[in-house]
C-alpha cells in the first residue's frame, strides 16, 4: 500500500512522525508493505515552492492508495492568487471526499467528560457554509460594500442523497441508529432539503431507528447523554462544530480521528487544527492521527478485499485502548509522556500481540 504523507503545519510534523511510526509497526506485523512517500504542504511549501500544494501533488496523490494530510495553518492562506491554497480543502474538493467520518468513543481507564459512549458523526465536506468550496469559480463571500458582507451556502441535492446514504450504511453496520442534525426550523429550503433527503435515504434500509434534532438542542443533547447517539449525520458546518465537540467530551481534542472518504480515494486527517500554541513542544497528542491512518488502513483492506489492513486498523485502535488505559499518554489526557514518546508506546503495542475487543470500528461507508 502506498500512502503519500503531507505533514503540514505547527504540530503536524510532530504527530504524523508519531503516526508513521505506528504505520511502520504496523506494516511489519501484518506484512502491509506499506511505502509512505512525504511531501510539504502549508507553510514549509510555500517557502520552498510558492504554493502550499503544489499541482503536481494532485496526481501523486490519485496514483496512491491513501493520502494523510497533517493539520495545517489555514487561517493564514488568504490569498489563492499568491498560493496561499487550503491543501484541506483542495483534496476535499479535488478527490471528491464527499464523507467526513468522525468517531468519537471513550475508553475504559480514561472517563470522558459525560459518561461513556461510542458514535460517530458523519460530516458532508464538499459543499455547505464553506466559501472556499462552495462555487465553481469564485468564492461564496462578498464584501458588498467595506462594511457588509455577504456568505453564501450552498446545499445539492446530490450531495445531501450521497452524505446521507453513507451515514445510513454505516449505522446498518452499527447500532443501526441515525440521528440527523439540522436547523430546517430557519433554513428552511436549504436545511429542509438535506432533512426530507436523509429522511427518505433512510427509507431504503429496513430496521434503521432514525430521529432528527435542531442543531442547537444538539449542543445540549449530547453534552447531557451523548451514548444515546449512534450514527449523526449534518451539513458540512454544523458537522465540524458538533465533532470537535463530542472529541472533545470523549476526553481531548487530541484523540478526534477522521477519515475523508469518497468513491474510490481517502484522506486521514485530524479532527483538530495545527495547533500553534502547543507546536514544537513534543506535548501534541498523535492518537487523532494515527486513529485516522489506522481508519484509512481499514478503509482500505474493505474496498480492496485484503482483510490484513483492516486486522491492522483495528490493532492498532486496540492499542490506542491500552495505552490510554495503562496512562501511557500525552498530558491532555493526564499522562506523563511528549508526542513521539506516546507514538512510540502505540507502535510497540501493535507489535506485540494485542487482540483487538472493540466494535466500532467498522468505518466504512
Ligand atoms: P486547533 O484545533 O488547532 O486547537 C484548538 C485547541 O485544541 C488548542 O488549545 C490546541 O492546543 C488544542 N489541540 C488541538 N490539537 C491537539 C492535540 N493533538 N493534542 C493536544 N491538544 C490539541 O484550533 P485553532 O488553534 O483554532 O486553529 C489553529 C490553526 O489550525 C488555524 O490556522 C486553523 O485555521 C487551522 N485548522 C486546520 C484544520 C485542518 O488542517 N484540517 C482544522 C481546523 C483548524
Amino acid at each position: 500500500m502506498h500512502i503519500v504523507v503531507l505533514p503540514g503545519d505547527g504540530i503536524g510534523p510532530e504527530i504524523t512522525a508519531a503516526t508513521s511510526g505506528v504505520l511502520r509497526a504496523a506494516s511489519e506485523r501484518f506484512q502491509l508493505d506499506l511505502r509512505l512517500e512525504e511531501h510539504a504542504v502549508g507553510h514549509a511549501s510555500l517557502q520552498q515552492f510558492g504554493t502550499t500544494v503544489r499541482p503536481e501533488l494532485l496526481d501523486v496523490v490519485r496514483a496512491a492508495d491513501g493520502l494523510i494530510l497533517g493539520p495545517t495553518a489555514t487561517f493564514d492562506f488568504k490569498d489563492e492568487a499568491h498560493g496561499e491554497i487550503n491543501p484541506s480543502r483542495h483534496f476535499r474538493k479535488s478527490l471528491e471526499l464527499y464523507a467526513n467520518v468522525r468517531p468519537a468513543r471513550t475508553y475504559a481507564g480514561r472517563p470522558g467528560r459525560c459518561g461513556d459512549f461510542d458514535l460517530v458523526v458523519v460530516r458532508e465536506n464538499t459543499e455547505g457554509f464553506y466559501a472556499d468550496r462552495n462555487m465553481e469559480q469564485g468564492n461564496g463571500e462578498l464584501l458588498v460594500t467595506p462594511d457588509v458582507v455577504i456568505s453564501l451556502r450552498r446545499i445539492t441535492r446530490l450531495c445531501c442523497e450521497r452524505i446521507a446514504h453513507a451515514a445510513c450504511r454505516l449505522a446498518m453496520k452499527r447500532r443501526s441508529h441515525l440521528t440527523i442534525v439540522h436547523k430546517a426550523n430557519v433554513l428552511k429550503i436549504g436545511d429542509g432539503m438535506f432533512l426530507d433527503s436523509c429522511r427518505e435515504a433512510a427509507k431504503a434500509y429496513p430496521g434503521l431507528a432514525v430521529d432528527d434534532i435542531l442543531v442547537d438542542a444538539m449542543m445540549a443533547h449530547v453534552v447531557r447523554s451523548p451514548d444515546r447517539f449512534d450514527v449523526i449525520v449534518a451539513t458540512n458546518m454544523f458537522g465540524d462544530i458538533l465533532s470537535d465537540l463530542t472529541a472533545e467530551l470523549s476526553g481531548s481534542l487530541g484523540l478526534g480521528g477522521s477519515l475523508n472518504v469518497g468513491d474510490r480515494h481517502a484522506m486521514a486527517q485530524a479532527a483538530h487544527g495545527s495547533a500553534p500554541d502547543i507546536a514544537g513542544q513534543d506535548v501534541a497528542n498523535p492518537v487523532s492521527l494515527i486513529l485516522s491512518a489506522a481508519l484509512l488502513l481499514a478503509w482500505h483492506g474493505e474496498t480492496r478485499r485484503a482483510g490484513r489492513y483492516a486486522e491492522a486498523g483495528r490493532a492498532i485502535e486496540a492499542a490506542v485502548a491500552k495505552a490510554l488505559r495503562e496512562g501511557r499518554a500525552t498530558r491532555d489526557v493526564g499522562g506523563p509522556l511528549g508526542t513521539l514518546a506516546a507514538g512510540a508506546a502505540i507502535a510497540a503495542m501493535v507489535q506485540a500481540d494485542c487482540p483487538s475487543v472493540l466494535g466500532f470500528f467498522k468505518l466504512q461507508t
